[in-house]
């Protein structure tokens, strides 16, 4: 396993230090001293000296990152976890050493195009096939469309109300986040995100309903050199500019944003949840918001390690019954899913068009 330089200085650099090990989601649920950003470098370290090889407790630990950049965010120093482990998960692909767990999945995107082996269901595929041809395309994402279609649905349903005239693809092409999270920056990860990028540039306008696949074309595309001709923006950023053009009459009910760490952190987007919440209610800011939000889970994660995005997921209420959250509105498929299977009484959990159907 060969690291580059800047990476051999991240991992070298951040090895020294424990100061971020209470923002982790995945350390804070194990309360394992090998989840922390210092243990992986310190084991990482040895690799890129050759001192031990290469070994699958190693690989498995790279896996055990949701890289959700939380240290990075908190780290005063400026090193970067993320970064070396993505290059440690390429690392292990290019010497042939991926976990079965990992290989399942990149065979399912090549067999079927999705993580999950699965095929798009009937509801959704009729709900589709009811959308006009438009040069605004409404991207779902893998997780809405094969774990979450009733919310894929619910926000087709709601886009409609609104009155925006736009379109979703029946076979809609795989964006490359996934592979992006299992292998980096891959030859067959820029592939699939060369292929979506092409196809994306038919339309003038794409929305992206899942933070994901925001976070990938907005961000990993462009450093990757591969151009969309639309204008890519999130779900949330488009339905807060919708609304500002509706009448809406303000509701009493409160509530509490899950901020996305893949829009508050990756791509800075912070404001339009709040814009929309306020427009519809009055906002109650969660413990650790904003940048500095907790993960509440990761469907890829799930695969191969549920009963810790279980306790990620159980970790977040905490955060929210400590803040007497009334309503939890989460803007990410993946946390949307792995919150409501932990919801603890008395506290209502909402995607954001739920939030705002539920005010219309
Ligand atoms: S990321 Fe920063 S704060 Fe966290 S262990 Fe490394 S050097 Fe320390
Ligand atoms: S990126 Fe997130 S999960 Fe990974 S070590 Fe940092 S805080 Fe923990």
């Amino acid at each position: 396993m060969q690291f580059t330089q800047k990476s051999r200085e991240h991992i070298d650099s951040c090895r020294f230090c424990w100061m971020c090990h209470h923002v982790c989601p995945i350390g804070n649920a194990t309360g394992l001293e090998r989840n922390t950003a210092r243990a992986r470098a310190l084991g990482l370290s040895l690799v890129a000296r050759n001192a031990v090889e290469y070994s699958e407790d190693i690989i498995n630990n790279v896996y055990e990152c949701s890289l959700c950049g939380g240290c990075m965010t908190d780290c005063v120093t400026g090193w970067d976890p993320v970064m070396f482990v993505k290059e440690a998960r390429l690392g292990a692909a290019l010497d042939g050493k991926l976990p079965d767990y990992v290989m399942k999945m990149i065979e399912n995107v090549q067999k079927k195009g999705n993580i999950y082996g699965a095929n798009l269901g009937k509801a959704l595929s009729d709900k589709i096939k009811t959308l006009k041809k438009s040069d605004t395309l409404l991207f779902l994402g893998a997780d809405a469309r094969y774990k979450l279609p009733k919310c894929a649905i619910e926000a087709i349903d709601l886009l409609k109300k609104l009155g925006v005239s736009f379109t979703v693809l029946e076979n809609e092409p795989d964006s490359g986040y996934a592979m992006d999270f299992l292998v980096s920056a891959s030859a067959e990860t820029k592939e699939i995100a060369e292929k979506c990028a092409s196809t994306l540039s038919g339309f003038k306008t794409v929305i992206c309903y899942d933070p994901q696949d925001a976070k990938i074309m907005k961000r990993e595309y462009k450093e990757w050199g591969i151009k969309v001709k639309a204008d890519v923006v999130t779900f949330t950023e488009f339905l807060a500019k919708t609304l500002k053009k509706q009448k809406i009459k303000n509701s009493k009910f409160v509530f509490t944003p899950q901020d996305s760490a893949l829009l508050a952190r990756d791509l800075e987007e912070t404001e339009p949840i709040r814009e929309i919440l306020s427009k519809i209610g009055t906002v109650s800011e969660m413990l650790l918001n904003g940048k500095y939000t907790m993960l509440a889970g990761n469907l890829i994660m799930n695969e191969y390690m549920p009963e810790v995005m279980e306790k990620v997921a159980k970790n977040r209420w905490e955060n929210a019954k400590n803040m007497d959250t009334k309503i939890l509105v989460t803007e990410n498929p993946a946390e949307y899913i792995l919150l409501k299977k932990t919801k603890p009484a008395g506290i209502e959990l909402l995607t954001l068009e739920e939030a705002v159907s539920k005010c219309l």
